[in-house]
């Protein structure tokens, strides 16, 4: 078949390789200049398979409302007259109950498993350079209640999931950049099974495989609408012409839900900033092993010589500019876990947009109109999801069932 993959980001990169590797004729549209440029390129980095967890807990409204307006909350909505960030917000509040947070977390769960296998035996099939780390994740937490609740109910957990439970000292053995900490932290929870990697450099390494399989890249290529006629859609329109495909599949991330509109699906993907900023690490005092601080909500994570830090939510829209306040107290944070682990003045801040539903849960597979494929909507979890949802729809665009249970990941569930 001949299929268009509409975007090159982590997602779309990952299901043309896949696609690719099935014998399609893959071609894919991308609007920058290369792969993995927009949300894909400075993320957290991280790989939370057993352990993902996604935004939603019924603790957040508090958490949103009590946060409104400082400039330092982990989570923020600006002001907007436009009603679409009220009722995204409004919806994603209302899937903050204790049973939907566990039904959309056991979803997420399978997809990550499946999706971290995807990624192991992807890397033992194709060379790819990404700065990959396996030595795990280190959840610190900042308060005694929350880490004694936390690390009660990672007893519950089965001998896969379970973090080991570490006192400070415990955890500055582990991580020796801890030591001279100005962060009274209680403790931790070290998740060895947890990975990470650059999603940027794993885009550009899988998008040369895909390309010796005999995808093409075309970038530089802005789509601007779906061809489409009684019996489904026939191809794209883009800024250099007209492209006819059997199958298209729209991995666009936070623009994913423009292009579907003149269609009549209405897809619920919303974009939400967060901040990364990244630094050369110091030598002994930068840490070998990814952090969270999960009061904070910020994630810190080493890059073989690079070191960086990611967090914050904010809902602004398309606008991509960075608060100087939010980005100041991001940097004055990691300073306060990591005395010395780099350069502040160094850091490279960037901005990225999440694609994020209203339940943080993807949108994979066939949709209502024939020939027309999603792969989009991953939110703040599209690096750990990308593998395994690119596996998923390429089986599902090939004819074949995927290989695990979708429940919770199609658009069924926006219908
Ligand atoms: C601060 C931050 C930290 C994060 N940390 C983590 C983490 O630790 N772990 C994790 O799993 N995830 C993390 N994420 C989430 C992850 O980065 C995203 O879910 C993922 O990058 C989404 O990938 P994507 O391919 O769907 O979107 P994108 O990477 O945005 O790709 C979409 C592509 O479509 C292209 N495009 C858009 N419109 C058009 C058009 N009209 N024509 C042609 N091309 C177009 C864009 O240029 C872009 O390249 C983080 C995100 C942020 C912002």
């Amino acid at each position: 078949m001949k299929i268009l993959v509409l975007g090159a980001g982590v997602v779309g990169v990952t299901a043309a390789y896949y696609l690719a590797r099935a014998g399609h004729e893959v071609t894919v549209l991308e609007r920058r200049e290369g792969p993995g440029l927009e949300a894909s390129y400075a993320n957290g980095g991280q790989l939370l398979g057993e352990t993902i967890h996604p935004w939603l807990a019924p603790d957040i409204p508090g958490l949103v409302l009590r946060n409104f307006a400082r400039a330092d909350a982990p989570y923020r909505v600006r002001f907007s007259a436009y009603p679409e960030r009220w009722l995204w917000g409004a919806r994603f509040l209302r899937n903050c109950t204790a049973a939907r947070v566990a039904r959309i977390t056991a979803d997420l769960r399978r997809l990550a498993v499946y999706s971290m296998a995807a990624l192991e035996e992807l890397r033992a099939a194709e060379p790819l350079e990404f700065d990959h780390s396996g030595r795990g994740v280190l959840r610190l937490y900042r308060d005694r209640d929350q880490f004694r609740r936390a690390a009660d109910a990672a007893e519950d957990e089965d001998a896969v999931r379970r973090p080991e439970r570490l006192d400070m000292p415990a955890c500055a053995a582990l991580e020796p950049a801890l030591e001279n900490s100005r962060v009274n932290f209680a403790g931790g929870l070290h998740y060895h099974q947890e990975q990470t990697g650059d999603a940027h450099k794993f885009s550009a390494a899988l998008a040369a495989a895909a390309e010796r399989l005999g995808a093409s890249f075309y970038y530089g290529c802005t789509v601007e609408r779906l061809m489409h006629s009684g019996g489904g859609v026939t191809g794209v329109k883009s800024d250099q012409g007209v492209e006819n495909a059997d199958a298209v599949l729209l991995s666009l991330g936070c623009h994913s839900a423009q292009l579907l509109r003149p269609l009549g699906l209405r897809l619920p993907i919303y974009p939400v900033k967060g901040y990364a900023q990244t630094m050369p690490a110091s030598g002994a005092n930068a840490p070998k092993l990814a952090l969270q601080d999960v009061e904070c909500k910020m994630g810190i994570t080493p890059f073989g010589n690079r070191l960086r830090i990611a967090g914050t939510a904010e809902l602004d829209g398309f606008n991509k500019r960075a608060d100087p306040r939010r980005a100041a107290a991001m940097l004055d944070t990691l300073m306060e876990i990591l005395p010395n682990c780099g350069d502040p003045g160094s850091a490279e801040l960037w901005t990225g947009l999440r694609p994020m539903t209203p339940d943080c849960a993807p949108v994979i597979g066939a949709t209502p109109i024939a020939n027309l494929y999603l792969d989009t909507g991953h939110g703040s979890l599209g690096w750990t999801l990308a593998c395994g949802s690119g596996r998923a729809v390429a089986d599902i665009i090939s004819g074949h069932p995927a290989a695990l249970d979708m429940r919770g990941l199609t658009i069924d569930r926006f219908l």
